[in-house]
């Protein structure tokens, strides 16, 4: 068994954990690998013990990966998420490489991918990115803004409204992790039952990486994110140009 096949292994066997204490089935919470500054090979050692789901942080890096990842075999199609800040030059590579984003905080940028989306493709599946804990220095929309945001994101024609995202800051208490990711569970509800037309595919709370899964699980992730506890310990300065 490779480290990968292992690790993956125990993540999952740690959502289900979580989902057991929760009194949550274990196949609502999807898993999402995240693999920023690992090659196409350890994707693909993912993949060949069923992962499906990948995230990546750096557009150029992610677009390269794919290309790559084009040429080998694989076991099944996967499914690409970005995760990462998305500036106004690369929201076209977005839109024509990625199956989600989770990443909007800006209108702006919605609507660049939405006009950027090829018409072959279906629709992008976007989150709204919140900052429920942070200073205005933080990527994320405001709280008190989500809405209007989300709203306006529901109407852009390729794109489909799926959920919201949060990066909450690490916190050193099990208690105090928990109360921010109820936060942007609130949020999430708050959206889900207030906004209306567009807002039929909303099912996706984007929270909890390998350190806060289990609170994130606990508060009603839907999709954790994890690197680390897949991949093990990133080298950014490993990373290709
Ligand atoms: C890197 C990253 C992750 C994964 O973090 P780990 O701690 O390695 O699990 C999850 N979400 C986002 C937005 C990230 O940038």
């Amino acid at each position: 068994m490779t480290m990968i096949d292992s690790n993956l292994q125990g993540v999952r066997a740690r959502i289900a954990r979580a989902c057991l204490t929760a009194g949550r089935a274990p196949d609502t919470v999807a898993l999402l690998a995240v693999s920023k500054t690992f090659g196409p090979e350890a994707v693909r050692e993912a993949a060949l013990v069923g992962q499906r789901l990948f995230g990546e942080n750096y557009i150029q890096e992610a677009v390269d990966k794919m290309a790559r990842l084009a040429t080998m075999d694989l076991p099944q199609p996967l499914e690409w998420h970005c995760i990462g800040p998305i500036q106004s030059n690369k929201t076209r590579l977005v839109a024509e490489h990625f199956d989600w984003v989770h990443t909007v905080d800006r209108l702006k940028t919605a609507e660049r991918l939405s006009a950027q989306r090829p018409d072959g493709l279906a629709p992008l599946e976007v989150c709204i990115q919140v900052n429920v804990d942070g200073g205005g220095t933080k990527s994320g929309v405001a709280p008190q803004q989500a809405l209007e945001l989300a709203r306006a994101v529901a109407r852009l024609p390729r794109l489909r409204l799926r959920g919201v995202m949060s990066i909450p800051d690490p916190l050193p208490d099990a208690a105090a992790e928990l109360a921010v990711h109820r936060r942007v569970r609130e949020l999430f509800d708050e959206l889900r039952t207030q906004g209306g037309p567009g807002f039929e595919a909303f099912d996706t709370l984007s929270l909890g990486m390998t350190a806060d899964l289990e609170a994130a699980i606990a508060a009603g992730s839907t999709m954790v994110r994890v690197g680390s506890g897949i991949f093990g310990a990133r080298d950014y300065g490993a990373r290709p140009a």
